[in-house]
């Protein structure tokens, strides 16, 4: 049985509540692919190669994670890789409701797909990557949130302050 798990998202951009469940999937799976959807459909503020580059980075000392992206059926891109775990964040109630939408439909259309949630430490409980990019938009200084890589490519897209 192949221990490989992947955990989607858009990662718009990767926060460090994404980064506490990357390594806590690490520390329970053989294997860990971080897999970034390319919708085109959706609107994102970085681009795939921009958010592929920021996990990149975030991921060099966890040598059994790896990255990369999908696009089309969320289940299709599991069988392509021959695995059956799917990592999702559980963070507030109000997740609830989504994941479990879009568990009960993977296995609808997978029926060997197990979701597995994880839950973050308390301090990234209530961090999203939309309030991130909200903020540092408005000028505000996102370091507690993100990796320094992440920071400085906000900076750069909506400037804003250093400290
Ligand atoms: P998606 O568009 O697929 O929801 P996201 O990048 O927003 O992509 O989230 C990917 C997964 O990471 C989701 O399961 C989400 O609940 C989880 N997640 C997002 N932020 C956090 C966080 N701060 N702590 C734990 N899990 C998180």
């Amino acid at each position: 049985m192949s221990q490989l798990a992947i955990y989607p998202g858009s990662f718009d951009p990767l926060t460090k509540g994404h980064l506490d469940i990357i390594r806590r999937a690490g520390r329970i799976f053989e294997a860990v692919i971080v897999a970034v959807s390319n919708n085109p459909a959706k609107k994102h503020a970085f681009s795939v190669d921009e958010r592929i580059r920021m996990i990149e980075d975030a991921i060099r000392s966890l040598p059994n994670v790896d990255v990369d992206t999908f696009s089309g059926l969320l289940v299709d891109y599991l069988k392509s890789k021959k695995a059956r775990i799917m990592i999702r964040g559980m963070r507030v109630v109000s997740d609830m409701d989504y994941e479990f939408q879009l568990a009960s439909f993977n296995r609808h259309l997978y029926k060997e797909v197990e979701t597995v949630f994880l839950m973050p430490d308390d301090q990234y409980t209530y961090l999203a990557a939309s309030m991130v990019k909200e903020v540092a938009r408005l000028g505000a200084n996102v370091d507690a949130f993100v990796t320094p890589h992440v920071s400085s490519k906000l900076r750069q897209k909506f400037g804003g302050r250093k400290k």
